[in-house]
């Protein structure tokens, strides 16, 4: 019987849909799934995880855990891996998970399959599928013999619906020797709002938008559709926006289900970063920007008429 763990995570005081995504991922590939959930006072949500797919959740609480550190969590979760003897092991593609996955993998000598949007097949005949050259082409891996460790992208595997398992929790204690660093707070940038990684809805603005205030129609429909805003490289170099924002192939990936692109020209290395998201709507003054070239739906206009007009409209629908 094989067994898989998956490093769940908390931000905020919220579990991050991703760690759902990734124990879905988990039973596709293993008989009995365990969960890790590290951090500080997170024990109260581990009983969702116990519901959705997890068999087993261990709780690692410890006041030098509250935010990531790679040497923390490192140690942690090995003494974990000791402990479940785990065939598969699961991490989201999120800043944590793409940190902590390679240096795991080093540690046990395994290989790394990154960045995984679906799975075919089950059990040890299961093959995963990634992107690969900025989204260009997609590769399928199988892993022959040794650990399977991988990360998922998120919004692209279904998690479990609730009561699709009924796990049992445990505290777990573990040994911290010498840790070099604790961070004690984190501050952000951006606080409050849909986190963009995990956001069903992007409307995202480019340099068509000419300034800082000209995010505010996007934001305002971002805010009608329970989305995030996002920008393009473009718009931040010009000041218009926090680098936080930035998608593409040196900022966030994304997979929405809707992605509004307002005076975004649709450079290739924009596109790497949100390409696959499921529907595309490109608003855009040129007829000829690259950016329809991936879109399902394009606009040809002013995104300072065309996104007001579409927020009058949605907001029309979702009142009756
Ligand atoms: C190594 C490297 C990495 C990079 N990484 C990234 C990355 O991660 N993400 C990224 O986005 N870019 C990245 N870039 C930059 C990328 O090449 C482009 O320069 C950038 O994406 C352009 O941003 P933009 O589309 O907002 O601006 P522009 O290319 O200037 O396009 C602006 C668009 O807005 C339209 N427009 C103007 N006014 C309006 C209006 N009122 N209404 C409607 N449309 C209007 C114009 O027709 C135009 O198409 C990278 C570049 C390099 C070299």
């Amino acid at each position: 019987m094989s067994k898989a763990l998956v490093l769940a995570e908390s931000r905020d005081g919220n579990l991050r849909n991703v760690s759902f995504e990734a124990i879905a991922a988990a039973n596709l590939v293993a008989d009995e799934v365990v969960v890790a959930l590290i951090g500080q006072n997170v024990a109260a949500d581990a009983s969702q995880l116990a519901a959705r797919g997890a068999h087993q959740v261990l709780v690692v609480e410890d006041e030098r855990l509250q935010h990531y550190t790679p040497d923390g969590y490192g140690q942690v979760f090995m003494q974990l891996i000791e402990r479940v003897a785990p065939d598969v092991i699961v991490f989201g593609h999120t800043s944590l998970g793409k940190d902590l996955s390679p240096k795991i993998a080093a540690k046990l000598q395994a290989g790394l399959i990154s960045d995984v949007t679906s799975i075919e097949g089950t059990g040890t005949e299961a093959s995963f599928i990634r992107p690969i050259y900025s989204g260009k082409a997609f590769e399928k891996v199988k892993v022959s013999e040794g650990k399977i460790l991988f990360t998922v992208r998120p919004n692209n595997i279904e998690p479990l619906a609730e009561g699709a398992s009924e796990g049992t929790v445990e505290s777990v204690t573990v040994e911290l020797k010498d840790l070099r660093t604790i961070v004690s707070e984190v501050v952000r940038k951006a606080t409050g709002g849909v986190d963009l990684s995990e956001a069903k809805v992007i409307v995202a603005g480019g340099r068509g938008v000419k300034s800082a205030d000209g995010f505010a129609p996007l934001q305002e429909l971002a805010d009608l559709l329970g989305g995030a805003v996002g920008a393009s490289r473009g718009a931040c170099d010009a000041d218009y926006c926090d680098y936080a924002l930035q998608i593409g192939q040196t900022g966030k990936v994304v997979t929405p289900d809707l992605y509004i692109a307002c005076g975004i020209s649709g450079a290739i290395q924009h596109l790497a970063g949100m390409s696959n998201a499921k529907v595309i709507v490109a608003i855009n003054k040129d007829p000829e920007a690259n950016i329809f070239s991936v879109a399902d739906y394009g606009i040809v206009g002013d995104l300072f008429d065309v996104v007001p007009l579409l927020t009058a409209e949605f907001k029309k629908m979702l009142v009756h």
